[in-house]
C-alpha cells in the first residue's frame, strides 16, 4: 500500500471531507491523526478506523491556537517519529452580504480558513524539512475561482489559501522536496452551510435549483491521487466540481 507508515495529519477530520479522507487514507495504509474540536466525533472515527484494522490517534485542537497545532504535532513525533503530511482542511462558510456587517464571523473565517492553515503550516514544516519530504495539501474551493452571492469574504479566504499554496510550492519543493497541492472542489454534501445565520443568504439557498452534488468520498479520492503520486510529481491545483454545477 502506497501510503503504508506514512503519518498524515488531517484537520476537520470530525465529518464531512476530512472524515471521509480519514477513513480512505486509513485504507491505503496511512497512519492518520486525527484534528478537531469535537473529541467525541474523533474518538468514533477513530474506533471506526482501527475496528477496520487501520492506524489513527485523536490530536484534538483548534487550528486558531498555534498552541494546540504546536502540542498535536509533538504528540505525532512522540507515536510515530515523524511527520509525513499534513492536510489542512478545517474550514467554515458562514456567508453573508457584505452590508450586513457580520464582522464576527468575518473575523472567524479569516481566523479559521486563513490562519489555521498558516498555523499548520508552521507546526509541520521543521519536521517536514527534517525528513527532506512531505506533503502539504490545503483544501481551497472554486470560490477561489469565482465569487459566488453572500462569498465576498468566503471566496477571499480560499483565494489566499489557493495562493499560499502557490508560493509555499515554489518554495518548498525543489528545495526541500516538499509537495504542495491545492484542492479546489465546487458543492460537496457535507454540514457546511450550517453556520450560516444571513436569513437572506439562507433564502436564496432554499431557492435554489437541485443539483447532484459532489460527496466527501470524491474529494478524499483526489487527495489520494494527490498524495500517492511519485515524489518527483507535484500535483498544483485539483480543481472538481459537479458535473451539473455551472
Ligand atoms: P464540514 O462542516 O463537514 O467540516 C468542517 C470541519 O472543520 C469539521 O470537522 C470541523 O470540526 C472543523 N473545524 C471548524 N472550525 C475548526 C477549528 N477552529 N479548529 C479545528 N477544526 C475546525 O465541512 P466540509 O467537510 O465541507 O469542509 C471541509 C473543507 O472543505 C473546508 O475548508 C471547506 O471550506 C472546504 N470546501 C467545502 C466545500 C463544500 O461544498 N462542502 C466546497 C469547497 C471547499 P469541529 O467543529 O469538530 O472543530
Amino acid at each position: 500500500m502506497e501510503l503504508t507508515n506514512k503519518t498524515i495529519i488531517i484537520t476537520g477530520a470530525s465529518s464531512g471531507i476530512g472524515e471521509a479522507t480519514a477513513h480512505k487514507l486509513a485504507s491505503h495504509g496511512a497512519n492518520v491523526v486525527l484534528m478537531a474540536r469535537s473529541e467525541d466525533k474523533l474518538q468514533e472515527l477513530q474506533k471506526a478506523i482501527t475496528d477496520n484494522g487501520g492506524k489513527a490517534i485523536v490530536a484534538t485542537g483548534d487550528v486558531t491556537s498555534k498552541e494546540d497545532f504546536d502540542k498535536g504535532v509533538a504528540a505525532v513525533v512522540k507515536e510515530y517519529g515523524k511527520v509525513d503530511g499534513l492536510i489542512n482542511n478545517a474550514g467554515l462558510m458562514p456567508l453573508s452580504f457584505v452590508e450586513k456587517l457580520k464582522t464576527d464571523e468575518w473575523m472567524q473565517m479569516v481566523d479559521v480558513n486563513i490562519k489555521g492553515v498558516l498555523n499548520g503550516v508552521a507546526a509541520v514544516l521543521p519536521e517536514l524539512k527534517k525528513n527532506k519530504g512531505g506533503h502539504i495539501i490545503n483544501i481551497s474551493s472554486m470560490a477561489a475561482h469565482r465569487y459566488f452571492p453572500g462569498g465576498a469574504v468566503y471566496c477571499a479566504t480560499k483565494s489566499a489559501v489557493k495562493m499560499f499554496s502557490e508560493g509555499l510550492r515554489q518554495e518548498l519543493a525543489p528545495e526541500y522536496g516538499i509537495n504542495v497541492t491545492s484542492i479546489e472542489p465546487g458543492a460537496v454534501s457535507t454540514s457546511l452551510t450550517e453556520t450560516i445565520t444571513d436569513e437572506d443568504v439562507k433564502e436564496m439557498m432554499e431557492g435554489m435549483q437541485e443539483m447532484t452534488t459532489l460527496e466527501a468520498e470524491d474529494i478524499a479520492n483526489a487527495i489520494y491521487y494527490s498524495l500517492s503520486q511519485p515524489a518527483r510529481v507535484n500535483i498544483n491545483d485539483v480543481y472538481i466540481v459537479p458535473s451539473e454545477q455551472k
